[in-house]
């Protein structure tokens, strides 16, 4: 299923209709003591570039934007950062070395590395190819992981507000204003560039821009531990977890449709079989939902022959791993190959001055299924924060910033850029 590009007339009738919300909520100027009888305070924020959504991708394009010098500001949904890494509890971020050698290290790297150490744990060594691919993946403690990547944000200087969302998107002069929405706040930010990283491209959504989805998509989990004393910080050892069919991360609607569904057939094993629930994560795993269709879209080809894309900004690396209802059987990439992700894979077709990173990578189901896991969206989310960072500075929009510039930023800042370290 293909959304529907927006024109420019009715992108200003979606821009008054945005004025329109913003108004019968009391959020216009003078309309404060409306607002206040509600019980909303209207707050406004100015920013270089604005982040939404605080993952695997989000986290590292907020710190490498404001380290590479941009006024960031996050917004998330949720309690903390880390995303699918800490509320999903899918501790075991992967893979950040192919065939022997590393190929993802910059921030989320550092977060990752730093989070094992001060956990007392163990990294794997890249320079041994493992037998299965998942041996390489890193453990992390998600409590720890989520108190360092605020203390990373903060000591870059990006300022972060947890339990708000964007309700509405507004071209500006300058660039953006987005109508964020948490209980109590309403919030406007004055942006020049904004970052999707919310997984399913809920601002690109809200912009209608052109997104892609399949008719049915990979189940998403709930992870959950029996019997096992619960050592909090290192669960990943015992969890187990159950497919959630049709679990969808879109709306707050289907996001409880799923965790109800989720916790539900785990209540019902545990009666079936007698066993102590002792640890469950507060929220659903979602494995796919909304993609973008980008300037770039990455094929199942260009993935699993490692093409080399002339504007690509960093690596990613995973077997093809689309789960179904039976399962799933990853099927691993070829000796040598290390597939790369081009910028233009995470710029909206035809926009201007909005990036994604994150699982929503313009890519098919198949190439996605492998470009989706941490590390990549780690690694990607970098290279968005550097682009739109560099953008905010010149003007302009990302598209327009000369790569070399993104991938000297890139490298400054500790990243393996294509075609460093890939092939060997
Ligand atoms: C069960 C399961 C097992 C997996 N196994 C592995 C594995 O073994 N190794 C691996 O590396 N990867 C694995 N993955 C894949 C990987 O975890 C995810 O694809 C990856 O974390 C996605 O990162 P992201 O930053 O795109 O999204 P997320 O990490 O999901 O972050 C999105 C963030 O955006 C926020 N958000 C969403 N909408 C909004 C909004 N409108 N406004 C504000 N905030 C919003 C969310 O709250 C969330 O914090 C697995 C995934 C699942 C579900």
């Amino acid at each position: 299923m293909k959304e529907r590009a927006m024109g420019r007339r009715e992108l200003l009738r979606f821009s008054a209709a945005g004025a329109a919300l913003a108004t019968a909520a009391g959020a216009s100027q003078g309309d404060t003591p409306e607002s206040e009888r509600a019980g909303a305070k209207t707050v406004t924020t100015h920013a270089d570039v604005l982040v939404v959504g605080g993952g695997a991708a989000g986290t590292m394009a907020a710190i490498q934007s404001a380290r590479a010098g941009a006024d960031t500001f996050l917004v998330e949904r949720g309690t903390q950062l880390g995303g699918t890494t800490t509320t999903g509890g899918v501790a075991f971020p992967g893979l950040f070395d192919a065939w022997g050698r590393q190929i993802i290290a910059g921030i989320g790297w550092e977060l990752v590395r730093e989070c094992v150490e001060l956990d007392g744990g163990a990294l794997p060594d890249f320079s041994k190819v493992p037998e299965h691919h998942w041996m390489n993946q890193v453990r992390v403690n998600p409590f720890l992981y989520a108190l360092l990547a605020e203390e990373k944000c903060a000591q870059a200087g990006v300022r972060i507000a947890y339990y708000e969302f964007p309700q509405s998107v507004r071209e500006t002069a300058e660039g953006w204003m987005v109508e964020c929405a948490g209980f109590g706040t309403r919030r406007r930010v004055f942006c020049r560039q904004i970052i999707d990283c919310t997984g399913g491209a809920e601002v690109v959504g809200l912009l209608n821009l052109p997104r892609l989805r399949e008719a049915e998509t990979q189940p998403g989990s709930m992870l959950f531990m029996l019997d096992t004393p619960d050592d909090p910080g290192r669960p990943a050892g015992a969890l187990e977890s159950l497919y959630v069919h049709g679990a969808d991360s879109t709306n707050s609607r289907t996001v409880t449709e799923a965790n109800l569904a989720g916790r539900k057939s785990i209540l019902e094993k545990v009666r079936r079989e007698k066993r102590r629930l002792t640890h469950l994560q507060p929220e659903a795993g979602f494995r796919e939902s909304f993609r973008i269709d980008g300037e770039t879209l990455v094929t199942v080809d260009d993935y699993t022959s490692g093409r080399m894309f002339d504007d690509a900004v960093c690596y990613a690396f995973y077997p093809v791993d689309l789960h179904t209802r039976g399962g799933v059987t990853p099927k691993p990439l070829r000796q040598g190959i290390v597939p790369t992700v081009p910028l233009r894979a995470l710029i909206p077709k035809r926009s201007r001055n909005i990036l994604v990173a994150g699982r929503c990578v313009s890519s098919d189901r198949l190439a996605n299924s492998g470009l989706r896991v941490q590390a990549s969206c780690m690694a990607m989310g970098q290279a968005a924060g550097a682009a739109a960072a560099l953008a905010a500075r010149e003007n302009t929009t990302p598209l327009n910033v000369p790569l070399e510039e993104i991938g000297k930023t890139l490298r400054m800042h500790g990243a393996i850029v294509p075609p460093d370290n890939g092939r060997g």
